[in-house]
C-alpha cells in the first residue's frame, strides 16, 4: 500500500520552514498533499488562489507532491483523500502543546489516521508565516525567509497597500498602523500600560 499524509495549514505566506517540512515529508511519504485550508473566519493576506499559485510554483520540484485546498474538518478530508497519516511541524516546545491538543483530538475523531511530526532544520526553528507578515509590512527584509516568488508577491502586496492605505501618513504613524492590522493586542499594549501608569500616578 502507498503512503499517502496531507500536511494541512494556513500557509498565509508559504515559508522556507514549510518548504523544508515538505522535502521531508516527500521522503518518507510515496504521496504527500500540501493541503490549504480555507477558511472564510480568517482574515489572511493571500488569498487561497494566491497561496496555491506560490506553493504549486515551490514545489514543482518534487514529483510525489501535489497542492490542494479544502475547508471543514482535516480528518474528513485526509479520509476523502485516502491519507493515512496528517503531518505537522513542531518548531519549539511552543507548538507542542498545541499540535498535540489537535492530534489526539483528531485520534479520537478519527482513530485510524496518524499524526506525524517532523521538525525543521533549526534555522527554521523560529520561522513563522505571523513573523514573515509582520517583518513584510514593516519594511524589514524576508529575502531568506521565504522563496524568491514570495519575496516577489509580498512586495506587491506592500505596495498596494502603501499606496492605497498608508499615503497621508508618516513613517512613523504608518509603522503603528501596520503593527496594529497585524498583531492588534500587541501593539495596544504599550498604550495600555502607558494609560494604567498614568492613572495610578494620578491615584497616588
Ligand atoms: P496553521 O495555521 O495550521 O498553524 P501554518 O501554515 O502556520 O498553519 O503551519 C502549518 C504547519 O506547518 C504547522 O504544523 C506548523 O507547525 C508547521 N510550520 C510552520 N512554520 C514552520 C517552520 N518554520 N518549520 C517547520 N514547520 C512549520
Amino acid at each position: 500500500m502507498k503512503r499517502k499524509a496531507i500536511y494541512p495549514g494556513s500557509f498565509d505566506p508559504p515559508t522556507n520552514g514549510h518548504l523544508d517540512l515538505i522535502e521531508r515529508g516527500s521522503k518518507i511519504f510515496d504521496e504527500l498533499i500540501v493541503a490549504i485550508l480555507r477558511n472564510p473566519e480568517k482574515d489572511p493576506l493571500f488569498s487561497v488562489s494566491e497561496r496555491r499559485q506560490m506553493l504549486e510554483s515551490m514545489t514543482g520540484g518534487f514529483d510525489n507532491v501535489s497542492v490542494d485546498t479544502f475547508h471543514g474538518l482535516t480528518v474528513d478530508y485526509a479520509l476523502r483523500v485516502e491519507a493515512q497519516a496528517i503531518l505537522r511541524g513542531i518548531r519549539a516546545i511552543s507548538d507542542y502543546e498545541y499540535e498535540l491538543q489537535m492530534a489526539l483530538m483528531n485520534r479520537k475523531l478519527q482513530p485510524g489516521l496518524e499524526t506525524v511530526f517532523m521538525m525543521p532544520a533549526a534555522k527554521y526553528s523560529y520561522l513563522s508565516s505571523r513573523l514573515v507578515r509582520e517583518v513584510a509590512q514593516l519594511g524589514g527584509p524576508v529575502d531568506c525567509l521565504v522563496p524568491e516568488l514570495v519575496v516577489q508577491k509580498l512586495r506587491e502586496k506592500m505596495d498596494v497597500a502603501n499606496r492605497f492605505g498608508d499615503t497621508y501618513a508618516g513613517a512613523h504613524d504608518s509603522e503603528a498602523r501596520a503593527a496594529e492590522r497585524v498583531a492588534p493586542e500587541r501593539a495596544r499594549e504599550p498604550k495600555t500600560q502607558e494609560r494604567k501608569t498614568k492613572s495610578r500616578k494620578r491615584k497616588s
